[in-house]
């Protein structure tokens, strides 16, 4: 019998960028950790606080350059209901809006294909096709906000998957979130 143990959540994208494109930084953020050798990013949270948000109809939405970004009514939920490995970064130039991330809970995933390990910053350019490592799971995830140990996509863009419980999910739809990105993760038992 097949049970699903959660969702992987992700945002549509919302035509911004945090730091820039794939290959190229924005110029005037000079400030944003980079590997002396690839060039690419080394911190994947890094805050732009000039960044501004072009589409803002989306309770939960992805930048270009892989950076989540949540209303305040998906923060104000997220309170609401006690997740307390949630952080959520004002904007300034975004008001309403807030860089979010997931602090710990931790599950172990595949990437299909991984290129080019940079030996100075240990990155690989590109680690892509995740799947969860769910051998040891048989029943549902616990209620709450879940993130994987690998970082997904190319250059300046990977960002970690996140999961969601069953539980979250149900009271995200009832909360009438829409437009995200939910994909059933089964396990057979
Ligand atoms: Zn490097």
């Amino acid at each position: 019998m097949k049970i699903i143990i959660g969702y992987r959540m992700s945002g549509y994208d919302n035509n911004s960028y945090m730091t820039g494109s794939c290959d190229k930084l924005f110029p005037e953020l000079k400030s944003v950790p980079k590997c002396d050798a690839c060039g690419y990013r080394t911190d994947y949270r890094y805050t732009n606080k000039d960044f501004k948000l072009s589409r803002k109809t989306l309770d939960v939405s992805s930048t270009y350059d892989g950076v989540t970004i949540v209303s305040l009514k998906f923060k104000e939920f997220c309170i609401r209901y006690g997740y307390s490995n949630l952080e959520f970064i004002a904007l300034p130039k975004s008001p309403d809006f807030f860089q979010f991330h997931i602090n710990g809970n931790i599950l172990p995933f595949a990437a299909s294909t991984k290129e080019d390990l940079c030996k100075w910053c240990n990155q690989y350019e590109s680690i892509v096709g995740p799947s969860m490592i769910t051998d040891n799971i048989k029943e549902p995830l616990p209620d709450g906000f879940y993130q994987s140990d690998l970082w997904f996509a190319s250059r300046n863009e990977k960002s970690p998957v996140m999961v969601i419980s069953p539980v979250t999910k149900d009271r995200m739809t009832r909360e009438g979130f829409k437009n995200m990105c939910l994909n059933k993760i089964e396990v057979e038992i």
